[in-house]
């Protein structure tokens, strides 16, 4: 049995919850410390109950939590090891574990995924606990046939749909920041999130979480409905076929196996 709940996910922060019968790993340690606290707590955890911390990337977004967290807890954070002398310096972390490939927490074996982005170097995660798998894919610029090989034995994946492409262009922000979000090292927008799920039909993903929305250039409706129009036209119903949670930036309560 393996378990997902996004706990925070979007540009002001990040941290999901993944867990087996035995093991809680934290995805992420990017929102406030205390609010993460808190958010534990309505799953009765608390720090000593989290057998290991994985970071993604080294963005303020994914570890803007760590050093609050490894001042007052011994926690062990598995950091890709590129960017684990990085993360080192910036938290108090006595216990860093650099990773590469694969590797296990508690009874949960991980595997990384290479993402694209505007970052030293980021990761999506695959977790898997007696033959049943979840995974992590945000902060990516693209996807390939290996993004799809990478989910398709999933029941359930969190897949990051940042912004509709539309609203960027005609948005605000500043022609370089623009760029840099629609860039092959930026984010995924709904478009590609759907094109990635569309590419799923068959496997065997059954629960999404759309995660890593803008607030700026997207709406919960639209990420939700993109996908949802998708699945429409090939025939399935989301409530029925495939079920699909976008993911709050602030307060999260869906659990899924
Ligand atoms: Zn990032
Ligand atoms: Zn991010």
């Amino acid at each position: 049995m393996i378990k997902v709940t996004p706990l925070f996910s979007g540009s002001k922060g990040n941290c999901t919850l993944i867990q087996s019968d035995n093991t809680n790993i934290l995805l992420d340690l990017g929102f406030g410390y205390r609010a993460i606290l808190c958010a534990l707590e309505r799953y009765g955890l608390r720090p000593k109950d989290i057998d290991g911390i994985i970071i993604t990337h080294e963005h303020a977004d994914h570890i803007g939590a760590l050093a609050m967290w490894t001042k007052h807890n011994y926690t062990k954070v598995y950091v890709p090891s590129q960017i684990a002398e990085y993360v080192s310096m910036r938290s108090y972390c006595t216990n860093v574990s650099a990773v590469s490939g694969s590797f296990v927490v508690g009874d949960i074996a991980v595997e990384q995924y290479y993402c694209s982005h505007d970052s030293i170097a980021c990761y999506g995660y695959r977790f898997g606990n007696d033959g049943n798998y979840v995974a992590s894919i945000t902060d990516t610029g693209t996807f390939s046939a290996d993004t799809i090989q990478f989910l398709a034995p999933c029941k359930t994946i969190v897949l990051e749909s940042n912004h509709d492409v539309e609203m960027v262009q005609r948005g605000p922000y500043p022609y370089p920041l623009k760029q840099r979000i629609l860039s092959t090292n930026g984010h995924l927008s709904n478009q590609q999130a759907t094109l990635i799920l569309s590419q799923l039909i068959g496997s065997n993903v059954k629960n999404v979480f759309l995660a890593h929305l803008s607030e700026q250039n997207n709406t919960k409706e639209l990420a939700f409905s993109t996908a949802v129009d998708m699945y429409a036209k090939n025939n399935l119903v989301e409530g029925r076929d495939i079920f699909i949670y976008v993911v709050d930036q602030y307060h999260n309560e869906v659990t899924v196996e």
